[in-house]
């Protein structure tokens, strides 16, 4: 067990948590950061990244967080690998403490503990990731121009992704467990108008095919929940959006949340209802969840924090 005291205290080591580290770091301010159950977050878990400015070849994923890692250690950020399991948010400092028995306080902090995509839970599926079944068109699609993809939901998600994804493939078919959608209405109508979209409804995946060697999607077996028949559809990649979650259980009842648990930040600002207390990336920003963006709002919460310390 071990105590850590810092003027920030940053929760999450994806591209919003380092970012944040980092300007801190360099504000003076001795950031402290725990790095959470997915050191380097949720890009550890693809292979390429393609739209990250300053690498104009593709970088695997886990290596482009390891050299925030770096960067952010040399800048003089406190890294310590451990779970935050409980917060205390009714004194000053803030208290955390961890699944190592650590009590870690910190004057702000900056809540980076990202999103979770939901997968269908397939083996075959665990198998692909990264090699032809994603959890992001805007990632990936750039990868399929001219191929056939199947896009996974139902919801205004899948819908929009199904869309955007016709911008590079050849087909795309969107597949539902259910007779209708629960999209937004204009996008269904956008759907339905599109000739490159076909929508298989009443289906689920029931497995998905590919190759060893190279690693790649050939196809996926589905099957229809109301004959329970299987039938195969050749595709080269598998979109699956069948939504989030946000990590913020943690928070529930001490920060203000959305409807879907997201937390709740100023406008143009990282602030959350809890002075000194601010939140970056895809926990308060669902809407465009792209590395990016969760390290462009990372630098706005740190840039934040150190305003509201030299105002106490
Ligand atoms: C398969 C896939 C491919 C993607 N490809 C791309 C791409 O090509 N380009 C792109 O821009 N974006 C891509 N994204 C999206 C991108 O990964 C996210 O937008 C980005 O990682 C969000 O960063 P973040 O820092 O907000 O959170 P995350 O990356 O989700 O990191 C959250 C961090 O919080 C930590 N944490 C959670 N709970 C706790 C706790 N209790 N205690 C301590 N720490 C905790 C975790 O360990 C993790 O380190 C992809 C996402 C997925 C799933």
């Amino acid at each position: 067990m071990a105590e850590f005291s810092s003027k920030v205290l940053i929760i999450g080591s994806g591209p919003a948590g380092y970012t944040a580290g980092i300007y801190a770091a360099r504000a003076g301010l001795k950031p402290v950061l725990v790095s959470g159950n997915q050191p380097g977050g949720q890009l550890t878990i693809t292979s390429e990244i393609e739209n990250f400015p300053g690498f104009p070849e593709p970088i695997n994923g886990s290596e482009l967080m390891q050299r925030m890692r770096e960067q952010a250690a040399n800048v003089g950020v406190e890294i310590v690998d451990d779970i935050i399991t409980e917060v205390d948010f009714s004194k000053r400092p803030f208290v955390c403490n961890s699944e190592n028995c650590n009590i870690f306080s910190g004057e702000t902090l900056i809540i980076a503990t990202g999103a979770a995509a939901r997968w269908l839970g397939l083996e075959s599926e665990k198998k692909f990731l990264g090699f032809g079944v994603s959890g992001c068109a805007t990632c990936d699609g750039f990868f399929y121009r001219n191929r056939d993809v199947a896009v996974v939901g139902g919801g205004s998600t899948a819908v929009d992704e199904a869309l955007y994804l016709t911008n590079f493939a050849r087909s795309v078919t969107l597949i539902h467990r259910r007779d209708e959608l629960r999209a937004d209405k204009t996008l269904q109508e956008r759907l339905f108008a599109n000739k490159k979209i076909k929508v298989e409804w009443n289906s689920v995946v029931d497995e998905v095919m590919g190759t060893e060697n190279p690693r790649g999607v050939t196809g996926k077996k589905k099957k229809n929940v109301k004959t329970d028949s299987l039938s195969e559809l050749k595709v080269d990649g598998v979109f699956i959006a069948i939504g989030h979650h946000p990590n913020t259980e943690l928070f529930k009842g001490l920060l203000e949340l959305d409807a879907e648990g997201y937390i709740k930040t100023a406008a143009d600002s990282c602030k959350t209802n809890i002075p000194g207390i601010f939140a970056a990336g895809d926990v308060q920003m669902p809407k465009f969840r792209q590395a990016i963006v969760a390290a462009g709002t990372g630098c706005i919460a740190a840039l934040e924090a150190e305003k509201y310390l030299s105002e106490l």
